[in-house]
Order: structure tokens, then sequence, then C-alpha cells
């Protein structure tokens, strides 16, 4: 089931599509949240710290132990405000030795209550950390107490409050509560738009596909999408697909129209002899005239059958079937066996080698030599074949009636008879030199047609050679 929404079809995959958006887009906004508290509190401690450091500074030039004995040499630095009063601003101080006797506290800790001596262990000048005390959020700065010899005699604590730091941080959690509601439904939205729109040019090809018939084949895919993309792709191969196949559907529709016309000539002749012999009795001789006809027709009708298979089975025959054949031998026996009792003159190179199927081009030769018979009158026919570096050349000439500029092309379709033909009465069905191309075709060949000299004529065919070793 799917929901249209404006353009956008919401379907099962767009909703799994834009939650995983969604759930990716989600992750990456919790990660930077993170993330950017994180680098916030480091920023604000290190702000923090370096007002603890200064401070320290300052305190540790104010004292000094020697001869083991702790004494103040600045004590107007203990009289500043912000060692009396406690404010946000204010620092706690305790100086005491590694044993824990306290040499000094500032004022503020009687007013804020004690704070717990700590023996930290570091190898730097200054340690700080984190600590609570009171219920209050603390941040605490360490110096070593040095004596006359530099040797550690007790430590220099220095504390201070960080409500402007949770403050702060407070009021960003505070914040994204309220605004990741808002967050998730905006960055669901998204989702559901991008997912929407990625899908739109295949639910186009869906619809395109449902409504596409024999009767309705040049329909095209028309969204806009780059050629080079797998949308792009996708596209132009349906297209492709689309284009061959109404090519396709095209020439199966003039077949089948022509053969049942082709095929109607003969059918009807046989029709109206039929019903002429059932009109009455006829002498012998009328039936015997009668059946002669009844059989011509029958044969006709054979024959274009029989064509229209090999046409047929040809393309699959032929790309199956690639053997290498001996094409001189095979021109040299057709020649003899089968047309020696007319003027064929054969110029054909010894063992001249195609790919393809013997059996087709046998067919090939037979077309194109009884066309040259027929077109000229059973005259002079001659054969040629030779190989000139990689590419066998064969040509069959006539001096026949000659095929004009304009039926060049049109001679290879199927059913195509020239009125020429038809004007001088030569038999024929149209199907020859269809079947002829179809078989060149696929052994990789070309086939031309031009006019002999002074007349006739000639039809050259070139193929790849073959090297046998
Ligand atoms: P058909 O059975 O009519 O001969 P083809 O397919 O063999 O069918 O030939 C198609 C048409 O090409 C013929 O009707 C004829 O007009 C023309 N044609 C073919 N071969 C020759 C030729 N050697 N000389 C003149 N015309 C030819």
């Amino acid at each position: 089931m799917a929901i249209r929404f404006r353009n956008i079809t919401i379907s099962k995959s767009v909703i799994k599509n834009s939650l995983l958006i969604a759930s990716v887009m989600l992750i990456l906004y919790i990660v930077s949240i993170i993330f950017s508290i994180n680098i916030l509190k480091y920023y604000l401690n290190e702000n923090i710290d370096t007002r603890i450091r200064h401070e320290i500074e300052h305190i540790a030039a104010s004292v000094k132990y020697e001869n083991n004995s702790f004494s103040i040499i600045r004590a107007n630095e203990f009289e500043e405000t912000d060692l009396i009063e406690v404010t946000d601003d204010s620092f706690l101080l305790q100086i005491y030795s590694n044993e824990g006797t306290l040499f000094l506290q500032s004022k503020n800790v009687a007013v804020f209550g004690n704070i717990e001596k700590i023996f930290p262990y570091f190898s730097e000048v200054y340690y700080f950390e984190d600590n609570k005390s009171h219920d209050v959020n603390l941040r605490t700065g360490y110096e070593k107490l040095l004596d006359e010899h530099g040797e550690p005699a007790g430590y220099i604590q220095l504390t201070t409050f960080k409500t402007a730091f949770n403050e702060l941080i407070e009021n960003i959690l505070f914040i994204n509560l309220f605004t990741f509601p808002l967050v998730v439904l905006f960055i669901l939205f998204i989702s559901f738009l991008i997912s929407g729109k990625t899908f739109a040019p295949i639910n186009k090809i869906i619809t395109l596909a449902r409504n596409i018939s024999t009767a309705n084949l040049s329909a095209r895919l028309s969204f806009a999408a780059d050629p080079e993309d797998e949308l792009g792709r996708l596209k132009n191969t349906l297209n492709d697909l689309f284009e061959r196949l109404e090519i396709q559907v095209r020439q199966i529709t003039e077949f089948s129209d022509n053969a049942s016309h082709q095929l109607m000539t003969p059918l009807t002749a046989i029709n109206t002899e039929i019903e002429y012999l059932l009109k009455g009795i006829h002498d012998t001789e009328e039936y015997r005239e009668s059946l002669k006809v009844l059989k011509e027709q029958t044969e006709r009708m054979i024959q274009i059958i029989r064509t229209m298979l090999l046409i047929a089975k040809n393309s699959e025959l032929c790309t199956e079937q690639k053997t290498i054949f001996n094409f001189s031998k095979l021109a040299v026996q057709l020649i003899d066996n089968a047309y020696k009792n007319y003027k064929i003159e054969l110029s054909i190179d010894e063992d001249l080698y195609l790919r393809g199927s013997a059996e087709y081009f046998l067919l090939v030769l037979q077309n194109l030599v009884d066309n040259a018979l027929k077109y000229s009158g059973n005259d002079c026919v001659t054969i040629t074949a030779h190989q000139t570096g990689n590419i066998v050349n064969i040509s069959i000439e006539d001096f026949g009636v000659g095929i004009d500029d304009n039926e060049k092309e049109k001679i290879f379709e199927r059913f195509y008879r020239s009125d020429k033909a038809e004007k001088l009465g030569i038999t024929g069905y149209g199907l020859g030199l269809n079947l002829v191309k179809a078989v060149v075709t696929t052994m990789n060949g070309t086939i031309q047609v031009r006019n002999n000299s002074p007349k006739g004529t000639v039809f050259t065919l070139t193929f790849p050679g073959v090297t046998i070793s």
C-alpha cells in the first residue's frame, strides 16, 4: 500500500529508506552535540585552569619553606578579597605539608566549610581535577611546595567554583531537550523528501511499464537524469530496450501482414480452381489442367512457408553453428551438381575458408545464382572469389534486367519484388534476398549490389577470412 503526498509516493521502500536516513542523521546530530559539549567543557576548564595557575604562581611567590619551617613572605597577597569572600570568582586556599599539617588556610574556607586535603601524585608543575564539596562543583589546582633544596615539602591547593560553567552546560542540555523532538521531526521530514525524490523516477518506470503494450510501444521514459549515473543509465537502457522492442514488433507485424497477403494469392487461386471443378462435369484434360494449377499454387505456398521458416530459424542456428567451412570446395560442388546445364564461369581461389553454417551459406549461393539466371533469362553468370589481406570478396555477376538505383536497398526487404520483375512476369516471392542478407549478417559479412557493365547486376559479398594453420 502506498500513500501519495503531493507528487511523492510514500511506499514501504520510501519509509524504510527515510528511517535509515533519519537514523543516520540523528546519530550524527547526537554525536555532534556530545562532541561540541566536550569541546566546550575543555575550553571552559582551560579558562578556569589558567585563572588558578595564575593565582597559584602569586601565592607560591608569597610563601617559602626553609629549614623545615613554613613562612609567609608577602602577607598582603592573602588579604585580597577573592581569598576572603565566597563568590563565584573566589579562591579557597590551603597550604599543607606532605604529612597533612596545615600551614595556611584562606579566610573564606571557614565561611565555605572544610575542604579535604588531597595528596595527588604528579610530575608536572601543576595538577588539576574536578571535585565536589558540600554539594558544590569545584575545580582544584595543586602545586608542590618546595624547600630550599627543591625537594617537595607539601602542597599549595587552590580551589574555585564551577558555577558559570555548570549553568552553561545545563542551559545547553535544556535547550537541546526542547529542540530535540523538533529536530527529529525535521530530520524525518527531510528524509521523506529525499527518499521520495530518490524513488520518484522508479515510480515513473513502474507506471510506464504498467501502461506499455504492443499498441503503445512508442512511450519513453523522460525524467531528467545524468546519463552517467545509475538512474540515467537505467533510463537509457530501458529506452533502448523499448526502441528495440518497438522495431521488432513493427517488423513482426509487417511480416505477418505481408505473409498473409502473399499466402492469400495462391489460396485465392486454389479456391477459384476448386469452385470451377465443383461447378459441373469436366473432361479429363480440364481436370488435369486444374490439378496442375492446384499443384503449382500449393508448391508456391510451400516455398513461401519454407523460406519464412528458414528466415525465422536463421538467427539462432547461425549463431550456434559457427563452424569453419571450405567455401571454394562448397561453391565448386554446388555448381557442378546443380547448375551443370547452365553457363556459369568460376574464378575462385583455392581453399578459401569462412566462419558460419555451410548449410545456410549454400542457400545464399543458390539464391544469388538462381536470381542471376532468372533475371537474365539464363544468360552467362560469373562467380569470382578472392582473398585480399584478411578479407574474402565474393561476386556474382549477370547481364540481365538489372536493378534500378532506387530499389537497390529495398530488394533486401521481406516480400519486396521490383516492378520490373512483376511486369516481365518473372515469378518469385521476394523472400530470397532477405534470407541471404540475414545469413550474411550473422556471418559478420556485408552484401552490396551494383550495376554490371554494359547491363545486369553484380552482388558483392565480403567476409572476414579465416586462416587454417
Ligand atoms: P524473388 O523471389 O522476387 O526473386 P528475391 O528476394 O530473391 O525475391 O529478390 C527480390 C527482388 O530483387 C526481385 O523481385 C528482383 O526484382 C530483384 N533482384 C534480385 N536479384 C536480381 C538480379 N540478379 N537481377 C535483377 N533483379 C534482381
